[in-house]
């Protein structure tokens, strides 16, 4: 295929679809020339040239070169200047770009095409030779520290050391002269260090850029990053040669980025930051504090700096218009680098802005309203697990606050942990299970696994689009940044703030929301679940074909659900209520007990309490199913351990250490999982099961009476293997409704039904089915007994699976829809030819994991089930699974 895209001049060979082949930045910068927005020239080398350079031994296509040559006389004949040409030299800039963008990950060289020579020939162009000394060191330095592997440091010291010789503060106290000392020094540094001089050749520039581009692919950075989010190796990157614009050409030059909307807040307003005479990532290098491009953002942070709007009014409202076409062609919010030469706006990149899930959320709705998207488009925008960010906590407004310190409200959420100042530390500390807020001067991509440890980040130096800002603002993580007034001590291992010093391990408070820093634990607040939130869940239930259900027992567990949609409980796992106190005593008497009398004397006991458990549930739920689980743990799991549990219990209970002893020595199982459990434990105990469903009847008879609306519970018989297993204890679930009907003089309608959790459940479904009203699927235990992998043993060897990519993704996290999911498949299909009306849900954690509800929509399960934090993320993944 063509190997060189080229685009500007109003045109371009590519477009915004052709993400694949020439990477997000090519894709879009070949867009916004087609749409003849001021663009400067260049071309795209495609992703293939890169997949094809790691296959064929790191080597490029014979036809590359010429056609680099071509695309770059092009660009020049465009720009009016000529590579390598010592009178009137066109410079260049060589920039990566994938297809997901992975921000920081790979590096960009500008001004390449300087040397000795073509400096001189720009600074006469130019008429301006200080911005010509200044483009060069730039490109010295950059260039060597990408291409040439010169630490970055090292050019650093020198410019320090240079100013301090001289008293300078800022690098603009820097004139014509003195950058041509320092650029003496660079490359002194560089000969030193590469043993060879600074390269010359324009042509050995350009290509040692090229190739440092597609190297930096596999990098070890680059590597991480594409770990973490998944990214395949063999997606490769693009290279993007394009013709310099200067932003550092004196005053009336700057450089900046830009939303159309606020990333944090979703707010309608045109929001970013700027700085006079700089060139690329000074902005968000944070050398330089920015200004504010609009003046109304600008009064609003009580900032001296002028605005944008003020300084160079005809430039920002081209700026301002541009934008909008650029949104609105888009149709969606974007995030732009844009660089303005001598008072003329020119466009470097745009994207979709990341956002947070609460901006997200006001997006959507917000584009839905305006007319540029319809309101599945929403649905289909929002990302069903960022949700999580709005389910959590966020500081009680009443709760006293010590405040140390104010930065930037840089990633919205309140955290609390202790302090650690390395991101190794953090990760450690996480594996401790304790909390820790990373706290940096400012991070690097070498922070992520620091970030991602932690529970918030504060950094004192950078803005709002600062790396800390933009990653914590995707992690989902709270974010305070450029918290200037608290100065951290690496050293000692401190920061101090307002006089205070607080140590390695004190507590903090971060609010992202609000960019206060403060001392000690503040408490939290549960989240406001209206608004946009309501709204979109609104249009998702209108868009799902799915029921959303909760796993619930507790009433608390149960409100909560109610709380956030859920239509009804999918599983309610009776054991749970055993464990407490007043019960827990006469379930080990019935445990010990030696025959069936005294088994049913101590679950006599047990009925009341089990009755009121239920009643609750029922008029929590009103009217809603209820799907209610048969008891299913063996037996052993209620029993003591310890000696000194084994003596208390058995004085509670009033046999001898010795017969309790006994008794949890005879239950001991090898592999429990495996045992003497589920609808084993009914076959064999009859009676805990009839005692279960008498008090499932009861209380579906009184709430019935007291409310009018009776529930339709549904009795689930787990660990079923086998139709014979499941008509033993329906005969006796049956047996009782009976008993209640006559005694209650009740109508009672139920269901009983069985979980699928077995390979041979799945395989016998038809068979069982026939005595089986419903079926839910148990895929933990079916992922466990499909695989023959202990969840409680699989962390062990997990990891290493999934890095050595025998898994993509943990099975106990996202369905196997290969093999785990076939059994579903299999099982829906086979139930299905023997009860048409069959109802089908799943109750395993995969109900509420977005990619596993997509699978069980293809399946046409009737619903979902999910613990009650995850329902309105299933609700959302289902309404995405539906359109
Ligand atoms: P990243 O992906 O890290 O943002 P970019 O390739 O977008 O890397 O560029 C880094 C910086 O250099 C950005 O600020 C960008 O706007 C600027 N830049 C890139 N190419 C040019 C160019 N041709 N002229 C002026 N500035 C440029
Ligand atoms: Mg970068
Ligand atoms: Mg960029």
């Amino acid at each position: 295929g063509k190997l060189v895209f080229r685009f500007g001049d109003g045109k371009a060979d590519g477009e915004a679809g052709m993400k694949n082949l020439l990477g997000g930045k090519g894709a879009n910068l070949a867009e916004m020339a087609n749409l003849g927005l001021p663009v400067p020239p260049g071309f795209t080398i495609t992703t293939e040239v890169c997949t094809n350079f790691y296959k064929n031994d790191r080597t490029y296509p014979k036809a590359l070169g010429p056609d680099v040559d071509a695309a770059l006389s092009e660009v020049g004949r465009i720009v009016g200047a000529t590579f390598g040409d010592a009178g009137n030299p066109l410079l260049v800039s060589v920039r990566s770009g994938a297809r997901a963008s992975m921000p920081g990950m790979m590096d960009t060289v500008l001004n390449l095409g300087l040397n000795d020579e073509t400096v001189e020939g720009l600074a006469k162009h130019a008429k301006d030779r200080r911005f010509a000394y200044d483009s060069y060191r730039r490109f010295i330095h950059m260039y060597s520290d990408v291409v040439l592997g010169v630490e970055h440091h090292q050019f650093e010291d020198i410019l320090g050391e240079y100013k301090d010789e001289k008293a300078f503060g800022l690098d603009t106290d820097l004139t014509a002269e003195d950058w041509l000392k320092v650029i003496a020094k660079y490359k002194a540094c560089v000969e030193k260090a590469t043993g060879k001089p600074f390269p010359q050749d324009v042509k050995e520039q350009l290509w040692g850029a090229i190739g440092a581009v597609f190297q930096s692919w596999m990098s070890a950075r680059a590597n991480t990053y594409r770990r973490l989010h998944n990214i395949p190796e063999d997606w490769g990157t693009a290279v993007n040669v394009q013709a310099m614009v200067f932003g550092n050409l004196g005053d009336s030059s700057a450089t900046g980025v830009a939303f159309t909307r606020n990333p944090s807040t979703g707010t309608h307003e045109l929001y970013g930051e700027f700085l006079v005479n700089a060139q690329g990532e000074d902005v968000v290098a944070g050398i330089r504090t920015p200004q504010n491009i609009t003046e109304a953002a600008r009064i609003e942070a009580g900032s001296k700096a002028p605005s944008l709007e003020k300084l160079m009014p005809e430039t920002y409202t081209e700026l301002v218009r541009t934008f909008a076409q650029l949104e609105k062609h888009y149709r969606d919010m974007q995030d732009m680098e844009f660089t303005i030469q001598s008072g003329k706006l020119w466009m470097l990149q745009t994207r979709a802005g990341k956002r947070t899930a609460k901006a997200a959320l006001k997006i959507a709705v917000d584009l839905a309203n305006e007319g540029l998207i319809s309101r599945e488009e929403a649905v289909r925008r929002i990302d069903p697990a960022s949700l999580d960010q709005l389910l959590h906590p966020t500081l009680d407004p009443s709760a006293k606050r010590d405040i140390i310190g104010q930065g930037l409200p840089a990633s919205p959420g309140a955290a609390s942990g202790e302090i650690v100042f390395d991101s190794d530390e953090a990760e450690k500390l996480k594996e401790q299970g304790r909390n820790v807020i990373l706290v940096r001067v400012e991070t690097s991509p070498e922070d992520i696994h620091g970030m991602h440890a932690a529970e918030g980040i504060l950094t004192t130096r950078g803005g709002m689009t600062s790396h800390a800002a933009v990653v914590a603002r995707g992690m989902g993580k709270p974010c305070v940044s450029g918290a200037g007034s608290i100065r951290v001590d690496y050293r000692q291992a401190t920061l101090t703030a307002l006089g205070t010093v607080l140590k390695k391990g004190d507590i903090v408070t971060i609010d992202g929301s609000t960019g206060q820093v403060m001392k000690g634990a503040v408490p939290t607040i549960k989240p406001e679940l209206s608004g946009d939130f309501a709204i979109i869940m609104e249009w998702a239930d209108k868009a799902r074909r799915m029921k959303v259900r909760a796993n619930a027992e507790t009433p608390l567990d149960a409100r909560a659900a109610r709380d956030f949609g859920a239509e009804g409980i999918g599983l309610c796992r009776t054991e749970h209520m055993f464990f407490e106190a007043d019960r827990i005593v006469a379930m080990r008497e019935m445990i010990l007990a030696s025959d069936e009398k005294g088994r049913r004397a101590a679950l006599a006991k047990i009925l009341p309490m089990q009755r009121q458990d239920f009643i609750e549930l029922f008029e929590i739920m009103a009217g809603l199913p209820v799907t209610i689980r048969l008891l299913d743990p063996p037996l052993h799991e209620f029993l003591p351990h310890s000696e000194e549990e084994i003596a208390e219990v058995a004085a509670v209970i009033g046999v001898t250490p010795d017969v309790l002893r006994a008794r949890v020595a005879d239950l001991h199982e090898f592999n429990p999982m495996l045992g003497h459990r589920g609808v084993r434990l009914a076959v064999s105990y009859p009676e805990i099961a009839e005692m279960q469903a008498r008090a499932i009847f009861e209380a579906a008879a009184e709430v019935g009476r007291k409310t009018g609306a009776p529930p339709i519970p549904e009795v689930m018989v787990p660990l079923v293997a086998s139709k014979a297993e499941l008509d033993i204890v329906r005969d006796r679930i049956v047996a009782i409704a009976d008993e209640v009907r006559k005694e209650t003089g009740a109508k009672l309608d139920y269901l009983v039904g069985t979980m699928i959790e077995l390979p041979r459940a799945a395989l016998r479904a038809a068979e069982i089915a026939q005595t089986a009203e419903f079926f839910s699927f148990g895929t933990n235990d079916l992922t466990q007994t499909t695989f023959g992998i202990s969840r409680d043993d699989s962390a062990r060897f997990l990891g290493e699976y999934t890095a050595k990519g025998v898994f993509k993704t943990d099975p106990f996290v996202t369905l196997d829809t290969e093999g785990v999911g076939e059994l579903v498949q299999i099982a829906a299909d086979r139930g299905r030819s023997t009860r048409a009306d069959i109802k089908l849900g799943i109750c395993g954690e995969h109900g509420g994991d977005p990619a596993s509800i997509q699978f069980c929509e293809t399946v046409g399960l009737d619903y979902v089930s999910c613990s009650p934090f995850r329902v309105p993320i299933a609700r959302l993944a289902a309404a995405q699974s539906a359109l």
